[in-house]
């Protein structure tokens, strides 16, 4: 994780903190106490000391912390947006989002960035959190999909059901360079799963063919969307991009 209580209560960032030996961090979900990681490839941290038993900021991996560091960066600061928080617990819920948002017209809008392992219960569990919480979710893979050879990809089960609730899309952080940064406002692009064809020409029920949009900008590409059920999906509440259903 990236931001822990120190011992006066307030929120601090492993960004900000030096490392003197003295000083005491502790996990905002368990109060436990936290070890301070400081290192000059791997992005600023805090992790739990073994066998601590929490699980809150656990198995989050370099692109992890570096996607939620830059989509916090990009949007704090906007004014679209009159609150913006890095792995904050929303008023009134028992949701903590990477990024939390806050528009001006009062809406939230919880970030998700989401490592690979999931089941799909637990993807519907949180989904539904979000939408009990009346807050619109927006999950996104901090990693690009591993093509193979032949131009396919092996979404996960909970993706393919990510991709349902997001209309046929997920989104995928796309890691800033000097035109993303000049852009701002937090960078994704949509990847749509098409249906891959065997040679036998039944349909893989594993791979997918993927199918990806422009640049999308979290900040003028998105907006909040009350879902009704289908299928697998259940009724929820997202940030969706602006693009028509068929932009593939
Ligand atoms: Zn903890």
């Amino acid at each position: 994780m990236l931001t822990a209580i120190d011992g006066g209560g307030s929120v601090v960032s492993a960004y900000d903190m030096t490392r003197n030996g003295w000083e005491s961090f502790f996990c905002p979900e368990c109060g436990n106490d936290l070890v301070l990681h400081k290192g000059s490839i791997k992005i600023h941290h805090f992790s739990h000391r073994s066998n601590s038993g929490c699980f809150y900021g656990s198995g989050e991996s370099h692109d992890h912390h570096s996607c939620k560091l830059h989509m916090y960066e990009s949007l704090r600061t906007h004014p679209k947006f009159k609150r913006v928080e890095m792995e904050h617990k929303f008023h009134g819920s028992n949701i903590r989002a990477d990024v939390a948002l806050q528009s001006n017209n009062g809406h939230r809008i919880g970030i998700e960035v989401q490592r690979s392992s999931m089941t799909c219960d637990v993807f519907a569990e949180r989904t539904q959190k979000y939408l009990d919480s009346n807050i619109a979710v927006l999950w996104i893979l901090p990693t690009p999909f591993k093509v193979d050879g032949q131009g396919r990809i092996a979404p996960l089960a909970w993706q393919k059901r990510l991709h349902e609730l997001n209309f046929g899309r997920v989104y995928v952080w796309k890691k800033p360079d000097d035109y993303i940064d000049r852009l701002g406002g937090g960078c994704v692009t949509a990847v749509h799963f098409d249906r891959c064809y065997l040679d036998s020409g039944r349909m893989s029920r594993r791979f997918r063919i993927r199918n990806t949009s422009q640049e999308l900008l979290v900040v003028n590409s998105f907006h909040i969307v009350q879902r009704g059920g289908f299928k697998n999906c259940k009724p929820a509440k997202i940030f969706h991009d602006y693009l028509t259903e068929r932009w593939w």
